[in-house]
């Protein structure tokens, strides 16, 4: 059993949670006893197995969370918040092992993903902690014999289905605001990075009833899909792709239960020739999430540049990219990682010779790929910044997920804006310039759910996150996030008189 000290050998702590779910305060074995191989993808080494969990694990985990869920609900509010901000501080002491596991797991940069990440984490149980007793109802002044009101209310068992990009942050986004809620959860972890989410749970079982944060491995049509149809489930949340958020809402609808949904993104960056330079430059570095292999929802994987500025722009962000590091992700010297798995390095790759067959295209191939023989099986892809395509190129409509920007020219605000709306998706959007107005006019008209101005912060705490259009259903991340996607509202009648 590995113990709750922090382990900051990564390796060994894969090692001593492979072959686990978390269900009932404690590590479980899965009961059809199967695995899947989980790999460090800068060698392809194997590091542990995820337990394969299916139908009746769900149904182990879903009773256990229903078991606990109602003595849960009936603690103060604040002291169930209390219990939820100690698990962040907790986790605080935990950033740094989080933070070499989820590189392992996941081939992100420790220095500039990983660590970041495992922070993040701990911030946010500690934010929602303090949010407890803030789920307030309303009082409705209805009529002068009656006091009216409506109360939220815990819905029971929550399903959270996590994705494996930003395993441990998307997994607390929806975690936290659940428990503080009153909800018990059962995750459902990502078969290419289970670890940071499942010790984590073990971590967080030592603080909080049994039963309350169950975490079960697998992959999504054996372990996924029946947590979606299991009857206590009342709730779903899900991070990942369109294809699978169809499936889930289809499976949500027909058991009549919400489901909150956070998909894709073909997000938008739009340069206008007065915006302040170098921090466009940086900004684009930031926005397209390089340092994660762009595997990233929010990621500028277009980048719309007013033509006067188009050829300074690319010559810079080139400059700036081949300044990246690509190597080792437990190296502290690396800027950039690998991608997660062979079946993502093939979507990325077939995009690329996609876009290299477009007749026009122009690419640059960025960054200073260091590895060593050990690495020679690592899923390293080094950015592509490509010109010379269209916004209605395939490469400028499908998500990627990986580190590959388009960089497309504009003569006017009109056609910038009219590019930037025209895509299924809308998730976020950032515009670059210093001229106020246009700024505003941008922040009005563009369809995305979190649009920034000189700017591209990550999602955080406190910042309501959810997508427009194909990206999604719901926000999350803010105190209504809680109330109106974690809870459901009762309205009281009394009558007085
Ligand atoms: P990707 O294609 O990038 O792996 P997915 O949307 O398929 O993204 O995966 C996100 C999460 O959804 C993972 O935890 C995965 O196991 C899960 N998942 C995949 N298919 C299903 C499904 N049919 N039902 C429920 N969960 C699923």
């Amino acid at each position: 059993m590995p113990s709750t000290q922090p382990q900051l050998d990564p390796r060994l702590l894969a090692a001593n949670l492979s072959g686990f779910h978390y269900i009932d305060g404690a590590l479980a074995r899965p009961v059809a006893g199967g695995k899947l191989d989980v790999h460090f993808p800068a060698t392809m080494e194997v590091i542990g197995q995820v337990a394969a969990g299916d139908a009746a694990d769900i149904a182990i985990a879903v009773a256990a969370a229903k078991a606990a869920q109602s003595g849960w609900a009936a603690m103060r509010p604040r002291d169930r918040g209390k219990l939820v901000a100690a698990c962040g501080a907790r986790l605080l002491a935990h950033v740094e092992e989080l933070a070499r596991l989820t590189a392992l797991e996941t081939g992100k940069a420790i220095r500039t993903e990983s660590r970041v990440e495992a922070g993040v984490v701990a911030d946010v149980f500690v934010y929602y902690g303090g949010l407890a007793g803030e789920v307030k109802g309303e009082t409705v002044p209805f009529h002068p014999d009656q006091i009216v009101y409506t109360v939220n209310e815990p819905i029971g068992v929550v399903g959270a289905i996590i994705p494996w990009n930003v395993p441990m942050l998307l997994m607390a986004l929806k975690v936290a605001p659940a428990l503080v809620a009153g909800n018990a959860v059962v995750v459902k972890s990502s078969e290419w990075a289970p670890f940071g989410v499942l010790r984590i749970a073990q971590l967080l079982g030592e603080l909080l009833p049994k039963g309350v944060f169950n975490v079960v491995g697998g992959d999504g049509p054996s372990a996924g899909a029946p947590l979606v149809e299991h009857a206590d489930v009342g709730k779903v949340t899900f991070t990942g792709s369109v294809p699978t958020g169809r499936l889930i809402a289809r499976a949500a609808a027909e058991k009549l239960i919400p489901a909150t949904l956070e998909l894709g993104g073909k997000s938008p960056m739009l340069v206008y020739a007065d915006a302040d330079f170098d921090a466009v430059v940086a900004g684009a570095v930031a926005s397209m999430r390089f340092t994660r292999q762009g595997q990233s929802c929010t990621a500028a994987s277009r980048i719309l540049v007013e033509r006067s500025r188009l050829r300074a722009f690319v010559d810079a962000l080139r400059a700036r990219v081949d300044q990246l590091v690509i190597g080792d992700p437990l190296d502290e010297a690396t800027d950039i990682g690998t991608i997660i798995a062979p079946r993502q390095m093939a979507t990325v790759q077939r995009y690329l010779a996609i876009g290299k067959a477009i007749p026009g295209a122009v690419w640059h191939e960025c960054g200073q790929l260091r590895t060593d023989a050990r690495h020679v099986d690592g899923l390293y892809v080094r950015p592509h910044i490509f010109e010379g395509l269209d916004n209605d190129s395939q490469l400028a409509r499908e998500e990627i997920f990986g580190p590959v920007t388009v960089v497309i020219p504009f003569d006017t605000h009109e056609e910038a804006i009219a590019m930037a709306n025209d895509s299924d998706y809308g998730l976020s959007a950032t515009v670059w310039t210093k001229d106020l107005g246009r700024a505003l006019d941008a922040v009005q008209r563009l369809q995305a759910g979190f649009v920034q101005v000189n700017q591209n912060l990550v999602v955080q705490p406190q910042l309501s996150y959810g997508g427009w259009k194909h990206s999604g259903i719901g926000k999350e991340a803010d105190l209504a996030a809680m109330t109106h996607h974690f809870m459901r509202q009762k309205t009281v009648l009394l009558r007085v008189r």
